[in-house]
């Protein structure tokens, strides 16, 4: 099993997405699950977001999800996701202040309404192993 909060597919700004999501749910399921340290359920949702954000047309020039034109996340998880994101936003400011800042920062970045094609990690994974 790979470490909590790492990805083994994401990287770079992907990887700290993905770390920060991880972080997020964690800390939802731990006071509405008392997961230890989580439950099957939210990990299943951790490991859907790992798949979203691989598959993300934006790839590492992703913008913030709440932002996002692309509405990649099916209705259960998306409502579920919702609510993670309503409990550990405004906490994440004290549990994992440098990853919660980094987020605000990207809520503000530019982005372009059209994903180029091509860019999305996955893509990008391919094509390396292509060679
Ligand atoms: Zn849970």
């Amino acid at each position: 099993m790979s470490k909590p909060h790492q990805s083994e597919l994401l990287k770079d700004s992907l990887g700290t997405e993905f770390k920060t999501v991880s972080h997020m749910v964690y800390l939802y399921c731990q006071k509405h699950h008392q997961g230890s340290p989580i439950c099957e359920q939210c990990q299943e949702l951790i490991d859907y977001a790992e798949v979203r954000l691989d598959r993300c047309p934006y790839g590492h020039a992703k913008p913030a999800c709440n932002r996002c034109p692309i509405h990649c996340y099916k209705p259960e998880p998306k409502q579920a996701m919702k609510a993670v994101m309503r409990y550990a936003g405004p906490r994440m400011l004290i549990h994992h202040p440098i990853l919660a800042i980094r987020h605000l920062i990207k809520e503000r970045k530019a982005f372009p309404d059209k994903p180029p094609a091509g860019l999305s990690n996955r893509a990008l994974r391919k094509e390396k192993a292509r060679g």
